[in-house]
């Protein structure tokens, strides 16, 4: 099992997949000092490196349901850890204990302040359940499993019904500006329309009033209400000097693949930046951020990022550059420091094999090492670490990422399925929509069902 930990930053994140990630700002520096070395770090509970306790007040307020559960909400700005331990009875045994239960099946980047859990404690004091639910159609499940006295993970998701729908206007100042002014906008829509855009269109230059954007939405919804996390599936900007410009999204067969994302229509993906993610299943196991060392239990700075994985899955080279170190620790384990163009560092440890050595150069995206257990861990996954050319560690989760650069091979025939899908719900949708007004118009004309065909 991956290790524990909570950390910050949670609540700002969007979307799972690359959405969030699109609409994320630069990295602010870690206030931890330059020049400690990442396994230092990783490790958290060497003598004299866990940071103080910060106490947290009970919230004596939550009563327990007639079920027995006391009911929770994620904290701004904490990890489940805080939101736990908050709540009466629920001590750091318990917290810790559910975290390492979740972490496997929950992306603990991905929680966000608010979203709801509740735990039902035993009269001995330990956990009996345990349930997380980020929206009112997933439910994770943690339940005390009497024939072994372990907790059990199951999951828990209710069918919903796809509902679309094309926001459409034109830009007087700017897009963006556009985009603040409807009210059927979400940040969120915003925030991935601006990214998926602003790579294919220089507004700085090129856009001007009267300039067309066209949004298609996927909506979900269960017994009549909207489910979090509506989708873009499609965007396109029509500009007198820009000319005409499509996004469709791609969707891979594994939801936490790093090729889901935007895509041009040869296949190019349109994710500002030059970062890339140096994993192929996207799986937050513990982020950047103070958190709870899984092995010592101490409350330590968590430098990187912890992506869970196979042992023996690819690990890439996010940028090119030249590998300065390859190295063994006891706590990084297998480990592997690239510097980049810009001197800034990234580092990959807990590996299972190298596939370079020091000194080589390598590309973006470049196969450099296999997904490990080594050093100190509780499990696969790798550690990966970015320090900026001043030497301070950046949140790798707020560095724009890329994906992958194009689209090749099988994985471009399905998205050539995938945009003629895209396409025919473009026009169905739009021609819905211009039905629906023109009946809210008033009287209709001669044939006017049979016209849209109904
Ligand atoms: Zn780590």
């Amino acid at each position: 099992m991956p290790d524990n930990g909570s950390g910050q930053d949670k609540n700002e994140s969007a979307e799972k997949t690359i959405d969030n990630v699109e609409s994320a700002v630069e990295s602010e520096p870690s206030s931890i000092p330059a020049g400690s070395s990442p396994e230092e770090i990783e490790s958290g509970g060497i003598e004299g490196k866990a940071l103080p306790e910060e106490p947290i007040e009970k919230d004596n307020s939550a009563m327990a349901d007639s079920e027995g559960f006391i009911h929770g909400k994620i904290i701004p700005n904490k990890g489940f850890e805080e939101a736990l331990l908050k709540l009466p009875g629920v001590q750091l045994s318990h917290a810790m204990e559910i975290i390492n239960g979740i972490r496997e099946y929950v992306d603990l980047s991905q929680i966000k302040a608010g979203e709801d859990f509740k735990v039902r404690l035993s009269k001995e004091g330990k956990v009996e359940e345990f349930v997380f639910y980020p929206d009112i159609i997933t439910f994770h499940i943690l339940k005390r499993d009497p024939a072994d006295g372990k907790l059990k993970y199951s999951s828990k998701i209710m069918p919903t019904e796809k509902r679309y729908r094309i926001i459409e206007d034109e830009v007087i100042t700017t897009l963006n500006q556009a985009l603040i002014d409807r009210e059927d906008v979400t940040r969120n829509i915003r925030a991935v329309t601006n990214g998926i855009l602003e790579c294919i269109v220089s507004f700085n230059t090129d856009a001007r009033k009267g300039d067309k954007f066209r949004i298609l939405v996927e909506d979900r919804f269960y017994n009549g209400q909207l489910v979090t996390g509506s989708k873009i599936i499609y965007a396109s900007y029509e500009g007198k000097r820009a000319g005409f410009h499509e996004a469709f999204r791609f969707e891979d067969a594994d939801p936490k693949s790093a090729f889901n994302a935007h895509y041009t229509k040869e296949g190019k993906a349109l994710i500002p930046s030059a970062m890339r993610l140096p994993v192929d299943r996207v799986h937050v196991t513990s982020p950047f951020g103070m958190r709870r060392h899984p092995v010592t239990g101490a409350r330590a700075f968590h430098n990187g990022v912890d992506y869970g994985g196979p042992v023996g899955s690819p690990v890439y080279s996010v940028a090119p550059g030249k590998v300065v170190e390859v190295k063994t620790t006891a706590y990084g384990g297998k480990q592997i420091t690239i510097r980049h163009q810009d001197n800034s560092e990234t580092y990959y440890l807990h590996l299972h094999g190298f596939l370079v050595k020091s000194g080589s150069k390598v590309g973006p995206r470049q196969r450099i090492a296999t997904m490990g257990a080594s050093g100190r861990v509780t499990g696969p996954h790798l550690h990966f670490g970015i320090k900026s050319p001043k030497g301070e560690w950046l949140n790798p989760l707020k560095k724009r990422m890329i994906a992958t650069p194009q689209l090749g091979g099988e994985k471009f025939n399905v998205f050539k399925g995938q945009m003629k899908d895209i396409t025919a719900l473009l026009n169905d949708t739009a021609k819905y929509q211009e039905w629906l007004r023109k009946y809210d118009e008033g009287p209709q004309p001669e044939g006017f069902y049979e016209e849209y065909g109904l």
